[in-house]
Protein backbone atom coordinates (compact mmCIF):
# COMPACT_ATOMS: atom_id res chain seq x y z
CA UNK A 1 0.00 0.00 0.00
CA UNK A 2 1.43 3.32 -0.81
CA UNK A 3 0.60 6.16 1.93
CA UNK A 4 0.38 9.56 0.87
CA UNK A 5 0.70 12.65 2.17
CA UNK A 6 -2.63 12.78 3.51
CA UNK A 7 -2.15 9.81 5.44
CA UNK A 8 0.57 11.19 7.98
CA UNK A 9 -0.50 13.67 10.62
CA UNK A 10 0.75 16.30 9.31
CA UNK A 11 0.88 20.08 10.72
CA UNK A 12 -2.62 21.61 9.73
CA UNK A 13 -1.34 24.92 8.25
CA UNK A 14 1.17 23.21 5.93
CA UNK A 15 -1.86 20.99 4.88
CA UNK A 16 -2.61 21.75 0.84
CA UNK A 17 0.86 23.89 0.12
CA UNK A 18 3.54 23.31 -2.78
CA UNK A 19 6.77 22.68 -2.00
CA UNK A 20 9.13 24.93 -4.10
CA UNK A 21 9.33 23.58 -7.41
CA UNK A 22 11.70 25.45 -9.88
CA UNK A 23 11.91 22.28 -12.61
CA UNK A 24 15.39 20.93 -12.88
CA UNK A 25 16.55 19.26 -15.97
CA UNK A 26 19.64 18.47 -17.78
CA UNK A 27 19.39 20.82 -20.84
CA UNK A 28 22.51 22.17 -22.29
CA UNK A 29 20.93 25.80 -21.92
CA UNK A 30 20.06 26.04 -18.11
CA UNK A 31 18.35 29.70 -17.95
CA UNK A 32 16.01 29.18 -15.25
CA UNK A 33 17.21 29.41 -11.44
CA UNK A 34 19.59 32.66 -12.17
CA UNK A 35 22.70 31.11 -11.46
CA UNK A 36 25.87 32.76 -12.69
CA UNK A 37 26.51 30.14 -15.81
CA UNK A 38 29.89 30.75 -15.91
CA UNK A 39 32.13 28.46 -14.56
CA UNK A 40 34.56 29.18 -11.24
CA UNK A 41 38.20 30.03 -12.67
CA UNK A 42 40.34 27.02 -12.95
CA UNK A 43 43.16 28.99 -10.57
CA UNK A 44 40.56 29.76 -8.30
CA UNK A 45 38.77 26.53 -8.06
CA UNK A 46 41.90 24.97 -7.08
CA UNK A 47 42.68 27.71 -4.77
CA UNK A 48 39.49 26.99 -2.68
CA UNK A 49 40.32 23.35 -2.85
CA UNK A 50 43.24 24.05 -1.17
CA UNK A 51 41.85 25.36 2.06
CA UNK A 52 39.04 22.78 2.05
CA UNK A 53 41.91 20.25 1.64
CA UNK A 54 43.30 21.73 4.97
CA UNK A 55 39.61 22.23 6.58
CA UNK A 56 38.99 18.64 6.15
CA UNK A 57 42.03 17.73 8.46
CA UNK A 58 40.26 19.01 11.38
CA UNK A 59 36.58 17.42 10.45
CA UNK A 60 36.47 15.18 13.16
CA UNK A 61 36.29 18.27 15.26
CA UNK A 62 32.99 20.82 15.18
CA UNK A 63 33.35 23.85 13.12
CA UNK A 64 33.83 27.22 14.56
CA UNK A 65 29.98 27.79 15.77
CA UNK A 66 30.22 31.70 15.37
CA UNK A 67 32.15 31.01 11.74
CA UNK A 68 34.41 34.07 13.13
CA UNK A 69 37.11 34.20 10.23
CA UNK A 70 33.77 34.14 7.89
CA UNK A 71 32.30 36.67 9.22
CA UNK A 72 35.10 38.65 8.91
CA UNK A 73 35.50 38.49 5.35
CA UNK A 74 32.21 38.84 4.51
CA UNK A 75 32.56 42.71 6.85
CA UNK A 76 35.55 43.45 4.71
CA UNK A 77 33.77 42.43 1.29
CA UNK A 78 30.51 45.00 1.84
CA UNK A 79 32.52 47.67 3.52
CA UNK A 80 30.22 50.85 4.48
CA UNK A 81 32.28 50.42 7.99
CA UNK A 82 30.61 46.76 9.09
CA UNK A 83 32.65 45.11 11.19
CA UNK A 84 31.90 40.67 12.52
CA UNK A 85 29.93 41.67 14.63
CA UNK A 86 27.36 43.16 11.97
CA UNK A 87 27.32 40.14 9.81
CA UNK A 88 25.52 36.65 10.09
CA UNK A 89 25.46 33.64 7.18
CA UNK A 90 23.88 30.90 6.97
CA UNK A 91 23.12 27.67 4.10
CA UNK A 92 22.23 29.82 1.07
CA UNK A 93 20.28 33.40 2.13
CA UNK A 94 17.08 31.37 2.24
CA UNK A 95 18.45 29.36 5.70
CA UNK A 96 19.37 33.39 6.53
CA UNK A 97 15.51 34.50 5.51
CA UNK A 98 14.60 31.28 7.82
CA UNK A 99 16.10 32.13 10.84
CA UNK A 100 15.18 35.92 10.75
CA UNK A 101 11.63 34.38 10.54
CA UNK A 102 12.43 31.82 12.99
CA UNK A 103 12.85 34.59 15.19
CA UNK A 104 10.85 37.02 14.15
CA UNK A 105 7.37 35.67 12.76
CA UNK A 106 6.01 32.64 13.98
CA UNK A 107 2.69 31.78 14.75
CA UNK A 108 0.13 34.75 14.55
CA UNK A 109 2.64 37.20 13.01
CA UNK A 110 2.38 38.40 9.47
CA UNK A 111 5.14 39.01 6.83
CA UNK A 112 4.64 40.97 4.21
CA UNK A 113 5.97 41.53 0.43
CA UNK A 114 5.19 43.43 -2.46
CA UNK A 115 4.10 40.85 -4.73
CA UNK A 116 4.74 39.34 -6.93
CA UNK A 117 8.38 38.71 -5.15
CA UNK A 118 10.47 35.87 -4.52
CA UNK A 119 8.01 32.66 -4.28
CA UNK A 120 10.47 31.55 -1.47
CA UNK A 121 8.79 34.52 0.89
CA UNK A 122 4.88 32.91 1.42
CA UNK A 123 7.04 29.26 2.04
CA UNK A 124 9.61 30.62 4.65
CA UNK A 125 6.82 32.44 6.29
CA UNK A 126 4.18 29.30 6.29
CA UNK A 127 7.37 27.10 7.66
CA UNK A 128 7.66 29.41 10.33
CA UNK A 129 3.61 29.48 11.14
CA UNK A 130 3.18 32.70 10.46
CA UNK A 131 1.04 34.32 7.60
CA UNK A 132 1.90 35.95 4.27
CA UNK A 133 0.53 38.89 3.14
CA UNK A 134 0.87 40.06 -0.33
CA UNK A 135 0.70 44.05 -1.35
CA UNK A 136 0.42 45.29 -4.53
CA UNK A 137 2.88 46.95 -7.14
CA UNK A 138 2.25 48.90 -10.34
CA UNK A 139 1.58 47.15 -13.66
CA UNK A 140 5.15 47.84 -14.63
CA UNK A 141 6.07 46.24 -11.04
CA UNK A 142 7.71 49.83 -9.25
CA UNK A 143 6.49 50.90 -5.90
CA UNK A 144 6.11 55.00 -5.12
CA UNK A 145 6.69 55.82 -1.49
CA UNK A 146 2.76 56.72 -1.02
CA UNK A 147 1.58 53.56 -1.52
CA UNK A 148 4.07 51.60 -0.04
CA UNK A 149 3.55 53.78 3.40
CA UNK A 150 -0.13 52.94 3.25
CA UNK A 151 0.33 49.45 2.54
CA UNK A 152 2.51 48.63 5.28
CA UNK A 153 0.13 50.85 7.78
CA UNK A 154 -2.75 48.93 6.38
CA UNK A 155 -1.33 45.25 7.03
CA UNK A 156 1.18 46.67 10.30
CA UNK A 157 3.32 43.43 9.41
CA UNK A 158 5.78 41.96 11.68
CA UNK A 159 8.26 41.38 9.29
CA UNK A 160 8.33 42.99 5.94
CA UNK A 161 10.58 41.74 2.99
CA UNK A 162 11.42 43.94 0.21
CA UNK A 163 13.64 42.69 -2.94
CA UNK A 164 15.72 44.64 -4.71
CA UNK A 165 16.13 44.41 -7.20
CA UNK A 166 13.05 42.39 -7.04
CA UNK A 167 12.67 38.31 -8.23
CA UNK A 168 11.21 37.71 -10.59
CA UNK A 169 10.35 41.23 -12.46
CA UNK A 170 14.05 42.95 -11.74
CA UNK A 171 12.47 45.70 -10.90
CA UNK A 172 14.78 47.93 -8.79
CA UNK A 173 13.37 49.45 -5.20
CA UNK A 174 14.70 53.32 -4.57
CA UNK A 175 16.30 53.85 -1.38
CA UNK A 176 13.90 56.32 -0.50
CA UNK A 177 11.11 54.24 -0.72
CA UNK A 178 12.41 51.87 1.90
CA UNK A 179 13.51 54.61 4.37
CA UNK A 180 9.94 55.78 4.35
CA UNK A 181 8.59 51.65 4.69
CA UNK A 182 11.29 51.56 7.96
CA UNK A 183 9.76 54.71 9.52
CA UNK A 184 5.98 53.31 9.19
CA UNK A 185 6.45 49.98 10.16
CA UNK A 186 6.59 48.79 13.70
CA UNK A 187 8.22 45.53 12.38
CA UNK A 188 11.28 44.01 11.01
CA UNK A 189 12.18 45.33 7.62
CA UNK A 190 14.80 42.92 5.15
CA UNK A 191 16.23 44.06 2.36
CA UNK A 192 16.95 41.31 -0.17
CA UNK A 193 19.71 42.46 -2.05
CA UNK A 194 20.26 38.77 -3.61
CA UNK A 195 20.85 40.91 -7.32
CA UNK A 196 22.68 44.28 -5.99
CA UNK A 197 26.10 43.31 -7.54
CA UNK A 198 24.02 43.22 -11.28
CA UNK A 199 22.66 47.09 -10.26
CA UNK A 200 24.52 49.86 -11.73
CA UNK A 201 28.03 50.32 -10.07
CA UNK A 202 26.50 53.67 -8.54
CA UNK A 203 23.35 52.89 -7.55
CA UNK A 204 23.49 52.60 -3.46
CA UNK A 205 23.07 49.72 -1.32
CA UNK A 206 20.54 49.42 1.52
CA UNK A 207 24.10 49.03 3.24
CA UNK A 208 23.95 53.08 3.41
CA UNK A 209 20.59 52.98 5.55
CA UNK A 210 22.10 50.31 8.43
CA UNK A 211 23.29 53.20 10.99
CA UNK A 212 20.93 53.79 13.45
CA UNK A 213 18.18 51.06 11.95
CA UNK A 214 18.36 48.56 14.07
CA UNK A 215 15.12 46.63 12.96
CA UNK A 216 16.42 46.88 9.33
CA UNK A 217 19.01 44.09 7.80
CA UNK A 218 20.23 43.57 4.21
CA UNK A 219 20.68 40.28 3.23
CA UNK A 220 23.29 39.24 0.04
CA UNK A 221 23.95 35.99 -1.47
CA UNK A 222 27.28 34.33 -3.35
CA UNK A 223 24.50 32.36 -5.38
CA UNK A 224 24.34 34.71 -8.02
CA UNK A 225 27.02 36.83 -8.83
CA UNK A 226 29.82 35.02 -6.65
CA UNK A 227 28.90 32.07 -9.27
CA UNK A 228 28.77 29.87 -6.39
CA UNK A 229 25.04 28.70 -6.03
CA UNK A 230 26.37 24.83 -5.75
CA UNK A 231 28.04 25.91 -2.30
CA UNK A 232 24.87 27.10 -0.28
CA UNK A 233 26.03 30.23 1.51
CA UNK A 234 24.32 33.86 2.10
CA UNK A 235 24.88 36.06 4.73
CA UNK A 236 23.23 39.45 5.71
CA UNK A 237 24.22 42.67 7.74
CA UNK A 238 22.70 43.83 10.63
CA UNK A 239 22.66 45.76 13.69
CA UNK A 240 24.88 43.19 16.44
CA UNK A 241 21.49 42.87 18.65
CA UNK A 242 19.85 41.49 15.79
CA UNK A 243 22.83 38.94 14.98
CA UNK A 244 22.02 38.04 18.84
CA UNK A 245 18.70 37.33 17.85
CA UNK A 246 19.63 35.08 14.99
CA UNK A 247 21.55 32.72 17.61
CA UNK A 248 18.40 31.71 19.39
CA UNK A 249 17.34 29.97 16.62
CA UNK A 250 20.19 28.94 14.73
CA UNK A 251 20.84 25.40 14.94
CA UNK A 252 23.98 25.13 16.48
CA UNK A 253 27.46 24.50 14.07
CA UNK A 254 24.87 25.07 11.01
CA UNK A 255 27.35 25.88 8.58
CA UNK A 256 29.90 23.23 8.22
CA UNK A 257 33.58 23.47 8.33
CA UNK A 258 34.07 22.82 4.79
CA UNK A 259 31.23 25.65 4.05
CA UNK A 260 33.22 28.37 5.95
CA UNK A 261 36.84 27.57 4.15
CA UNK A 262 35.26 27.73 1.12
CA UNK A 263 33.31 30.95 1.35
CA UNK A 264 36.41 32.36 2.91
CA UNK A 265 38.77 31.30 0.04
CA UNK A 266 36.09 32.40 -2.47
CA UNK A 267 35.76 35.44 -1.12
CA UNK A 268 39.73 36.36 -1.02
CA UNK A 269 38.76 35.86 -4.94
CA UNK A 270 36.20 37.94 -5.15
CA UNK A 271 37.47 40.61 -7.73
CA UNK A 272 38.01 37.12 -10.05
CA UNK A 273 34.88 35.56 -8.96
CA UNK A 274 33.09 38.95 -9.94
CA UNK A 275 34.82 39.61 -13.28
CA UNK A 276 31.96 37.94 -15.19
CA UNK A 277 29.24 40.12 -13.55
CA UNK A 278 29.53 43.19 -16.24
CA UNK A 279 29.44 40.27 -19.09
CA UNK A 280 26.59 39.13 -17.59
CA UNK A 281 24.96 42.60 -17.65
CA UNK A 282 26.11 43.06 -21.03
CA UNK A 283 24.16 40.17 -22.03
CA UNK A 284 21.13 40.97 -20.06
CA UNK A 285 20.73 44.49 -22.05
CA UNK A 286 21.27 42.69 -24.87
CA UNK A 287 18.23 40.23 -24.44
CA UNK A 288 16.05 43.20 -23.44
CA UNK A 289 16.97 44.88 -26.94
CA UNK A 290 16.77 41.51 -28.75
CA UNK A 291 13.40 40.75 -27.55
CA UNK A 292 12.32 44.27 -27.91
CA UNK A 293 13.14 44.28 -31.61
CA UNK A 294 10.59 40.32 -31.55
CA UNK A 295 7.75 42.32 -30.45
CA UNK A 296 7.90 41.48 -26.56
CA UNK A 297 7.89 43.42 -23.85
CA UNK A 298 10.50 43.52 -21.66
CA UNK A 299 10.69 45.11 -18.14
CA UNK A 300 13.16 47.30 -16.99
CA UNK A 301 15.79 44.60 -14.83
CA UNK A 302 18.80 45.76 -12.44
CA UNK A 303 19.36 42.11 -11.81
CA UNK A 304 20.92 38.88 -13.87
CA UNK A 305 17.27 37.70 -15.37
CA UNK A 306 14.59 39.84 -17.57
CA UNK A 307 10.54 39.27 -17.14
CA UNK A 308 9.07 39.67 -20.72
CA UNK A 309 5.73 40.33 -21.46
CA UNK A 310 3.75 39.83 -24.69
CA UNK A 311 4.03 36.07 -24.85
CA UNK A 312 0.61 34.51 -25.88
CA UNK A 313 0.62 31.27 -24.54
CA UNK A 314 3.62 31.12 -21.78
CA UNK A 315 3.23 26.91 -21.35
CA UNK A 316 3.47 26.54 -25.13
CA UNK A 317 6.70 29.17 -25.68
CA UNK A 318 8.19 27.65 -22.65
CA UNK A 319 7.53 23.95 -23.99
CA UNK A 320 9.14 24.65 -27.61
CA UNK A 321 11.57 26.13 -25.55
CA UNK A 322 12.61 23.57 -23.74
CA UNK A 323 12.35 21.27 -26.88
CA UNK A 324 15.36 23.21 -28.39
CA UNK A 325 17.34 22.47 -25.53
CA UNK A 326 16.76 25.80 -23.62
CA UNK A 327 15.44 25.84 -20.02
CA UNK A 328 13.71 29.28 -18.67
CA UNK A 329 10.72 30.02 -16.43
CA UNK A 330 7.58 30.46 -16.17
CA UNK A 331 6.95 32.41 -12.97
CA UNK A 332 3.23 32.28 -13.07
CA UNK A 333 2.58 35.77 -14.16
CA UNK A 334 -0.03 35.75 -17.16
CA UNK A 335 1.34 36.08 -20.79
CA UNK A 336 5.14 36.73 -18.90
CA UNK A 337 8.49 34.11 -18.92
CA UNK A 338 11.51 35.01 -17.04
CA UNK A 339 15.23 33.91 -18.63
CA UNK A 340 18.49 34.15 -16.75
CA UNK A 341 21.57 36.40 -18.77
CA UNK A 342 23.66 33.25 -19.40
CA UNK A 343 27.50 33.19 -21.37
CA UNK A 344 27.48 35.27 -24.80
CA UNK A 345 26.92 31.93 -26.47
CA UNK A 346 23.59 30.80 -23.75
CA UNK A 347 22.14 34.06 -24.53
CA UNK A 348 22.25 33.72 -28.55
CA UNK A 349 21.31 29.78 -27.89
CA UNK A 350 18.29 31.35 -26.14
CA UNK A 351 17.47 34.25 -28.60
CA UNK A 352 17.83 32.50 -31.39
CA UNK A 353 15.36 29.38 -30.09
CA UNK A 354 12.91 31.89 -29.57
CA UNK A 355 12.61 33.89 -33.05
CA UNK A 356 12.96 30.83 -34.66
CA UNK A 357 9.51 29.94 -32.44
CA UNK A 358 7.16 32.79 -33.51
CA UNK A 359 6.44 36.36 -32.90
CA UNK A 360 5.39 37.62 -29.81
CA UNK A 361 1.51 38.18 -29.45
C1 LIG B 1 18.33 33.40 -5.66
C2 LIG B 1 17.73 34.24 -4.59
C3 LIG B 1 18.20 34.16 -3.28
C4 LIG B 1 19.37 33.30 -2.96
O1 LIG B 1 19.10 32.12 -2.44
P1 LIG B 1 20.30 31.24 -1.84
O2 LIG B 1 19.60 30.47 -0.80
O3 LIG B 1 21.33 32.16 -1.30
O4 LIG B 1 20.82 30.42 -2.99
C5 LIG B 1 17.65 34.97 -2.31
N1 LIG B 1 16.69 35.86 -2.63
C6 LIG B 1 16.24 35.98 -3.88
C7 LIG B 1 15.23 37.00 -4.18
C8 LIG B 1 16.74 35.17 -4.89
O5 LIG B 1 16.27 35.30 -6.13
Amino acid sequence: MTVSLDDLPLRDDLRGLRPYGAPQAPLPVALNVNENTHPVPEHVASDILDDIAVALRDVNRYPDREFTELRRAFAGYLGHDLDASNIWAGNGSNEVLQHILQAFAGPGRTVFGFAPTYSMYPLLAQGTGATWVAGTRHPDYEITVDEAVSQVRRHDPDVILLCAPNNPTGTPLPLDVIEAVYEAARGIVIVDEAYQEFAPRDSPSALTLLEGRPRLAVSRTMSKAFAFAGARVGYLAADPAFIDALRLVRLPYHLSALTQAAAVAALRNAPTMLAMVDEIVAQRDRITATLEALGYAPHRSWSNFVLFGGVADPAATWRALYDKGVLIRDVGIPNHLRVTAGTEAETTAFLDALASIGSAS
